[in-house]
């Protein structure tokens, strides 16, 4: 039975549909498990959240219509959010309006499909493309696609195939994830990987068919560097001649903190140990937090540790810049946003040698590379970093010029626009050249250009003012 609240809520859903009415093209970003408008930094909401929320209001400075779909997790949550003119989260009921982990969402996903379906029909919103994140959305993206023909862009975040690689019992749902990503990979119309590593895992684990494109993830640059470590330490209360060591993200074993306190139980007295990353009571990330507390009083660090609880993004450039360095324990990572976001503010960052962080972190250059798992390792990296101050800040001033010039919002936005014009410049062009009094001679000649030629964005721009000089009669064909 439909109540008067949920009669409400879908008028409100009809009218801000009707309050965007745009010829600009509108895009669907799907992430069922990462709402871009969540709280950053616990189970459920990381780097994923991130990176849809800042293509999102990208695109959408771009000139870009785009609508990001997520799951409800809480029946008090609004079902559609404006980030910004041109830029909204949606919010649609599949299951239960509850947290649920992301190994048992499965099973909720074609009633995802369908509330997309009822949504897109009820508001005669018009999508051009889907770009779907993680292999959840994954398979939505392809019934959509199978259902509607839609263009789709995948953007894997993580892949089943190298997290389970060493695992000696994955989870029931490792199976179907595997041929989910496998059909993705073939199917969908293009598939971005964040890092040529991942690029290469995908070729190696997953298909040798489909087509890829890598473009890393971008971050607002001037949001990680908009403090300086003077002004953050006095923010924070942190004194100028303290030796700050830090870890941001989520508890999670693969994050490898573990490996972090290990090395920082031999490093000599003098530093202070950052834990930036929150949990949610009852869940995988609270245990493992729990764990990581355990073995920090086990190892006598207690004193110097502190466990800051999750912080905002706001918040987080201060945190950054107070660090001497940033640590990046990870025993996988197919990005690692963090990197980046310290590397921003100046920070240099010592990561494990593996994924997307061998790719973002120059050894030598931005900060240091250590083997995955190895305390000893990172003992040694971290004690050569503290005791030079010079070399920080030649590291540190390296790596935020370099994230500026390689990972900027703006920048990766642009390379992703550019690949969306040209998944769906046919589309676009067919639509101009209906809407035209074209002769069928030239009509002809278009559509033998399309053919032939993957047009550029410019060049689309172009042909559209071609095809209205030649509408308008200010042009004619004329045949040799
Ligand atoms: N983060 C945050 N608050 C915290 C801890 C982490 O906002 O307390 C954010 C961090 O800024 C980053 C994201 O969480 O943007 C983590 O992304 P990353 O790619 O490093 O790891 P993931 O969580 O995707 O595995």
């Amino acid at each position: 039975m439909k109540t008067i609240a949920s009669l409400n809520s879908v008028k409100s859903l009809e009218n801000s549909a009707l309050e965007t009415p745009s010829s600009q093209p509108t895009y669907a970003l799907i992430s069922v498990h990462g709402d871009p408008t969540a709280e950053i930094g616990k189970e459920g909401a990381g780097g994923q959240n991130v990176y849809v929320r800042e293509l999102g209001l990208a695109l959408a400075k771009r000139g870009c219509q785009v609508d990001m779909f997520t799951r409800r997790e809480h029946p008090n949550q609004q079902e559609i959010v404006e980030l910004a003119p041109g830029c909204r989260t949606i919010r649609l009921t599949a299951g239960p309006a509850e947290f649920i982990p992301r190994n048992d969402l499965f099973e909720h996903l074609p009633e995802f499909v369908e509330a997309w379906l009822n949504f897109q029909q009820r508001t005669g919103r018009k999508y051009t493309l889907i770009h779907t994140n993680y292999w959840l959305s994954g398979w939505v993206g392809l019934e959509l696609k199978s259902q509607l023909g839609l263009p789709q862009v995948h953007t894997y975040h993580s892949i089943g195939a190298v997290k389970y690689r060493n695992v000696e019992n994955p989870p029931q749902v490792a199976a179907i994830r595997h041929c989910v990503e496998k059909a993705i990979l073939e199917q969908a119309d293009c598939v971005i990987s964040t890092s040529p590593q991942e690029a290469e895992d995908l070729r190696q684990l997953i298909s040798q068919y489909g087509r890829i494109k890598v473009i890393p993830c971008g971050i607002n640059t001037e949001h990680f560097g908009s403090i300086s470590k003077e002004v953050a330490r006095q923010q924070l209360g942190i004194t100028s001649d303290s030796q700050i060591i830090l870890y941001v993200g989520r508890f999670d074993r693969r994050k490898g903190v573990e490996t972090l306190v290990k090395a920082c139980a031999s490093l000599p007295s003098g530093f202070q140990l950052y834990l930036v990353g929150g949990s949610r009571e009852g869940g995988a990330d609270f245990q493992e937090q729990q764990r990581i507390q355990n073995l920090v009083k086990e190892l006598g660090l207690e004193a110097v540790t502190n466990f800051t609880g999750r912080i905002s993004q706001a918040l987080l450039p201060a945190y950054y810049a107070a660090g001497d360095v940033c640590i990046v324990p990870s025993y996988y990572e197919p990005f690692g946003l963090v990197a980046i976001e310290a590397m921003a503010a100046k920070t240099p960052v010592i990561a494990s040698d593996v994924g997307g962080l061998q790719h973002t972190v120059v050894h030598g250059e931005t900060g240091l590379l250590v083997p995955p798992q190895d305390s000893n390792a990172l003992k040694n990296a971290i004690g050569s970093l503290l005791e030079n101050r010079i070399l920080r800040e030649k590291y540190g001033n390296a790596a935020q010029n370099w994230v500026q010039s390689r990972f900027s919002t703006q920048g990766v936005a642009a390379q992703v626009h550019e690949l969306y014009q040209s998944l769906t410049v046919d589309t676009f062009v067919q639509e101009i050249i209906q809407t035209k009094n074209l002769t069928p001679e030239l009509e002809k000649q278009i559509q033998n250009l399309l053919k032939s030629k993957a047009l550029k964005s410019s060049e689309v721009k172009a042909l559209e003012k071609l095809i209205d000089l030649f509408s308008n009669g200010i042009l004619q064909w004329v045949t040799s």
